[in-house]
């Protein structure tokens, strides 16, 4: 449930909580990405700096294409049993604590901040950094490092510019703002290093999932006026092709950038659950549409779980972008 009467946190809040406490574990949510990944690790390289404790903590492995992160070979399922009752709980870039997997050990919501920038977060923290007017939760704790007044370095620039280029799909992508273009300059001064983020995030591809996506092209359905524009990817592809579900990230984006689509979904049946990316090109609110089901996001990129057949989930999905105007 979302909890109305919660406010934002202010940044000396958090800044006050981050001396108080001496340790820290930094959360990211299940299939990581760039930015819940970049923005724990930023903020834990800061916070090992000024002398503090710090452990990553992350169901799902450090998918291939960020395995350059720095600090990333840290990252780990497991937690050391002597961590302090104070220990505080870092959830980066969820709009509820629930997207870190079953395996996060509980965690009381006095030892709980977050901090996101999704629209419709559940202020499940003692502290809520919630700004949902970033265009990452990397640039959210940029405004942590100001205040904690850490020298920015390169491992840190790194990371910070990562969030910012996995969520603007670099730069691409409608919250690509001055403010953001800025602050990646400066960082790239601070010697961030934007080739590697390009090569590795953006530019290198497999084979096997070059031919996955051909074969979710071939599947592409219009509806809606050709406004809509779904596919599907299944074990049986996976298999075919020997890619696996890491290669099916931003592939939604090939569906959502066809001449007069909208709304793009794509349905990836993988290992007994459907998982589903939704894009907008700004009209229908595919957050919206996703809360509706279950899952959330942001207004033009949103993402949700279904059960059931693979025609269920299409109908599922279709009725709730229905209801959101498509
Ligand atoms: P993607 O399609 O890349 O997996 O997700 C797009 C956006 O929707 C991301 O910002 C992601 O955090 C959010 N999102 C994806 N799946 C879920 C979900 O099941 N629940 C919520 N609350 N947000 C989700
Ligand atoms: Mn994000």
């Amino acid at each position: 449930m979302i909890d109305s009467s919660a406010k934002v946190s202010t940044t000396q809040q958090v800044v006050d909580e981050l001396h108080a406490r001496p340790a820290f574990v930094m959360v990211s949510h299940v299939k990581p990405d760039g930015d819940t990944l970049g923005a724990g690790l930023a903020l834990g390289l800061a916070l090992k700096k000024i002398g503090k404790r710090v452990h990553y903590f992350q169901q799902d492995p450090v998918p291939r294409n960020l395995r350059f992160l720095p600090d990333s070979e840290h990252v780990a399922r497991e937690l050391p049993s002597d961590l302090p009752s104070n220990t505080l709980f870092v959830f980066c870039d969820m709009s509820d604590w629930r997207r870190a997997g079953e395996f996060l050990p509980k965690v009381e919501r006095e030892n709980m901040l977050d901090i996101d920038h999704h629209l419709g977060n559940s202020m499940f923290g003692k502290l809520n950094f919630v700004l949902e007017n970033e265009c990452s939760t990397g640039t959210a704790v940029m405004h942590l490092l100001r205040a904690l007044k850490v020298p920015m370095d390169r491992d840190i620039a790194t990371c910070i510019l990562t969030t910012i280029m996995t969520d603007t799909g670099g730069f691409m992508h409608s919250n690509t703002s001055p403010d953001a273009l800025q602050l990646s300059a400066e960082l790239m001064e601070a010697g961030a290093n934007k080739e590697e983020i390009t090569e590795e995030i953006f530019l290198k591809k497999r084979v096997a999932a070059t031919r996955l996506l051909g074969r979710i092209i071939d599947a592409m359905t219009f509806a809606h006026d050709d406004r809509y524009c779904y596919s599907y990817v299944d074990d049986a592809m996976l298999r075919e092709t020997g890619a696996d579900g890491e290669d099916t990230e931003d592939m939604v984006n090939v569906l959502r950038g066809q001449e007069g689509v909208e709304v793009a979904a794509l349905f990836k049946a993988i290992d007994g659950e459907i998982r589903v990316s939704l894009r907008s090109g700004g009209r229908v609110n595919v957050q919206a549409a996703a809360t509706r089901l279950g899952g959330g996001g942001h207004f033009r990129a949103s993402g949700l779980t279904c059960h059931g057949t693979l025609k269920q989930a299409f109908a599922e999905v279709d009725a709730a972008l229905t209801a959101e105007g498509l």
